[in-house]
């Protein structure tokens, strides 16, 4: 790793109205640390970052993402076990996460879907049929809780469109760190499913091309913007460390991406992730 990797990207300009990230991992940006957490979400605030969703990836994670909403006005979190982690999903695991999904300020969900990604590259990944079976778990969890359901999806975008179809998709789908392409963009805007958008739809690499056609088309009232945090640092930051007060570079990339004002685009995703995740409706820490 060379030596520019180690420094962060400068904090921007807020934009006006400020801006929401939708899908991140405070624990994973070290902030299971109180001192950490504090000068993070500072950060956050200096940025114009308005509220922030701290998503689990298994169950400490949970516990923690959601002890965490609770004491803070800025953040709110999203319980679930991510699909790399599926194996984990026993009967006590079950039951934690859905007593976890009744908490106050608990506002998703996930994350949950499918990774083809892990399966050949880590041994501990999940297969996919218990993946499958997982997401199946966390779409019906969603179905009887009412609560928005995100979705991780790495490249498995058929198999999780079959999967939502066949089980039965929630009210509220959010493909986070969306990395489709148009087609895939239009499968959600038919169904209504929200296109979360992170630093990889900034990137300038070949791979990335077909996700920025979608970015540009994606309809205005179902496009969320997210960090993805500690992962993913939006261009031309790629490769240092990502934090929620980076999420107004992405929503300036994707402003002039879709040839959008700045502050409309952040308005327009504000308001989906107040709708979304009913932000307003939530108790006050
Ligand atoms: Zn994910
Ligand atoms: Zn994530």
């Amino acid at each position: 790793m060379g030596s520019k990797h180690a420094v962060p990207p400068p904090v921007p300009e807020p934009i006006p109205g400020g801006v929401v990230d939708s899908h991140t991992h405070l624990d994973a940006c070290g902030a299971t640390d109180p001192d950490i957490l504090a000068a993070v979400l500072d950060r956050a605030t200096t940025a114009g970052v308005t509220a922030m969703v701290t998503t689990a990836d298994d169950l400490v994670s949970a516990r923690w993402a959601a002890d965490t909403a609770g004491k803070d006005p800025r953040v709110f979190a999203a319980v679930g076990l991510h699909p790399t982690r599926s194996r984990d999903l026993d009967d006590a695991a079950r039951a934690e996460i859905e007593a976890l999904a009744a908490r106050p300020r608990v506002v998703a969900i996930g994350e949950s879907g499918l990774d083809d990604y892990w399966t050949t590259r880590r041994d501990d990944c999940a297969p996919l049929d218990v993946q499958r079976e997982a997401f199946a778990w966390h779409i019906d969890l969603a179905r009887r809780t009412g609560l928005p359901l995100v979705v991780h999806d790495r490249d498995a975008h058929d198999a999780i469109v079959d999967v939502l179809r066949a089980e039965g998709a929630p009210g509220t789908v959010v493909f986070h760190c969306f990395s489709g392409g148009p087609d895939l963009a239009r499968v959600c805007a038919d169904e209504g499913w929200l296109m979360s958008f992170s630093g990889t739809a900034t990137f300038r690499n070949a791979n990335a091309a077909e996700l920025r056609r979608a970015a540009a088309e994606a309809p205005e009232d179902l496009v969320l913007t997210e960090t993805d945090a500690p992962f993913l640092t939006p261009h031309p930051y790629r490769g240092r460390p990502n934090e929620p007060y980076c999420v107004p570079h992405t929503v300036r990339d994707l402003a002039e991406l879709r040839d959008q004002p700045v502050d409309e685009l952040a308005a327009a995703a504000t308001r989906n992730a107040q709708r979304t995740f009913r932000l307003a409706e939530q108790p006050q820490p």
